[in-house]
């Protein structure tokens, strides 16, 4: 008896995980169609490298129980703290348009849920991750390392100084809407590096910009769209 229903949790396991690999499989499939008619990319698709990197990401894992029967679907989710987890595509554009190179150390802002930061992980060789809230910061912590992503470090605090410790980053994730682009981060930027940025007012939709710091310090801004992102808070 006690060997069946062994088996039986053995079997009900295996068909779990096999169900959210399929339907992690589907979301990827949409993302791919998604990509195509936004043409928010130059070349209108997001690469396989980031495609598999999201495909990786056990996204079920990031979100409150509640939110469990919607973890795939391509859409914000709520994850408490009137905070969410972004959606799927906009995660997998900001990654693409950051250009990701497996020595690349990256800064983001907003760690949440720790969803993005994971994407990064997958891809890059070091991320560090800041996020204000302190109980979100601590849950996404321990969530990190329970999922064995060694190579993000994430503290409690305000984003928008940056971490000035570890710049300068080869790119800037900020995962919060600002109402202009912080200087600190621009300095933090390595010459080459890139920053992908929500601006825009609190309560409207916001540009997301790209920003690159050339070798002689100049920026160049390229907008890509309108997004919905949550403020950026904090006292700056
Ligand atoms: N990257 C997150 C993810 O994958 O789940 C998305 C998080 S949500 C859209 C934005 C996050 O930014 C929230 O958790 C919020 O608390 C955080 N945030 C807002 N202002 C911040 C600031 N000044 N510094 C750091 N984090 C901030």
């Amino acid at each position: 008896m006690k060997i069946l229903t062994c088996l039986l949790l053995i079997v009900s396991f295996a068909v779990q995980a096999d169900d959210y690999a399929a339907v992690r499989q589907s979301m990827i499939d949409e993302l791919q169609v998604y990509a195509k008619l936004a043409r928010d990319t130059d070349a209108s698709r997001l690469s396989d490298a980031v495609l598999r990197a999201m495909n990786t990401v056990e996204r079920h894992r990031m979100v409150p129980a509640s939110q469990l029967p919607f973890a795939y679907e391509n859409r914000p989710l709520p994850i408490g703290h009137g905070q969410t987890i972004s959606q799927p595509y906009i995660v997998a554009l900001m990654t693409e348009l950051i250009e990701p190179d497996a020595d690349d150390v990256v800064l983001e802002i907003g760690t949440g849920s720790g969803y993005q930061a994971a994407v990064l992980a997958e891809l890059v060789e070091h991320v560090y991750s800041i996020e204000i809230i302190e109980a979100l910061a601590t849950q996404a912590k321990h969530r990190l390392e329970s999922m064995g992503y060694d190579n993000v470090t994430t503290r409690l605090g305000d984003g928008y100084f940056g971490w000035d410790e570890h710049a300068p980053f080869d790119a800037i994730v900020v995962t919060a809407a600002a109402s202009h682009v912080p200087p600190p981060l621009i300095e933090q930027l390595k010459p080459g590096g890139l920053m992908i940025i929500p601006v825009g007012g609190r309560f409207m939709t916001q540009t997301l910009l790209l920003l690159e710091k050339t070798d002689d310090g100049e920026i160049i801004t390229r907008q890509y769209g309108a997004v919905r992102f949550v403020p950026l808070t904090g006292k700056h």
